[in-house]
C-alpha cells in the first residue's frame, strides 16, 4: 500500500486572487450597510508603510469609517501622498495627520542605487525617488516636515509621527527637531 503524504485540510485551488474573491463573497453575505458617508468620523488621515505586519485598524483601535489610510512603501510623504492628504482634508474634512513608519522596514535594506540598477535592467530611469533610509527616526521627522510645510494642506497643526515596533506592536512617538 503506497504511503501518501498527509493532505492539507483545505487544498488551495486557483490563484490567491480567487481566494480573496471567495473571502469577499463570505464578507458580503454578512455585511450590513452602516450607512456612512465618505467623511472619516475621527477626521484623521493615517499615512503608513504598506508592511504586511502592520494591522493599522487593530493597532490603533480604529473602526470602519474612522479614518483615511494612505499606505505606500515606507509610509513616506511623496507628492502622491500629499495629493491624497489634500483631498482628505479639503474635500473630506480630515484635520489630523498620523505618520507611521516601523522597525525592520524594507526601505532600510536598499539604497538609491536601486534606481540605477533598474535603469541598467530596463533601460529607463524611474522618475520617482526610492526614498530609502537608514535612520527611521529621521525619516519620520522628514515626513512630518513635508506634511507641515505643504502649501496645499489646510490643517498642519496636528501632525504626529511614530515608529511601530513589529515585534512588540507598540508605537514610539518621534518628536520633531
Ligand atoms: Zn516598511
Amino acid at each position: 500500500m503506497p504511503i501518501t503524504a498527509p493532505q492539507p485540510p483545505e487544498p488551495a485551488t486557483g490563484s490567491v486572487t480567487d481566494r480573496l474573491v471567495d473571502a469577499n463573497r463570505r464578507y458580503a453575505a454578512a455585511f450590513h450597510d452602516p450607512g456612512m458617508d465618505a467623511r472619516p468620523v475621527l477626521k484623521v488621515a493615517v499615512v503608513a508603510c504598506m508592511d504586511a505586519r502592520i494591522d493599522l485598524h487593530a493597532a490603533l483601535g480604529l473602526e470602519l469609517g474612522d479614518c483615511h489610510t494612505i499606505r505606500n512603501a515606507g509610509g513616506v510623504v511623496t507628492d502622491d501622498t500629499i495629493r491624497s492628504l489634500t483631498i482628505s482634508q479639503r474635500a473630506l474634512g480630515t484635520r489630523s495627520v498620523v505618520l507611521i513608519h516601523h522597525t525592520g522596514c524594507g526601505l532600510q535594506t536598499i539604497t538609491e542605487d536601486f534606481r540605477t540598477e533598474l535603469e541598467h535592467e530596463v533601460g529607463q530611469r524611474p522618475t520617482w525617488a526610492v526614498e530609502a533610509f537608514t535612520d527611521v527616526d529621521q525619516d519620520v521627522r522628514q515626513s512630518m516636515a513635508r506634511v507641515r510645510t505643504s502649501p496645499f494642506l489646510a490643517h498642519t497643526d496636528d501632525v504626529r509621527g511614530f515608529v511601530f515596533d513589529v515585534h512588540t506592536g507598540l508605537l514610539r512617538e518621534i518628536t520633531a527637531q
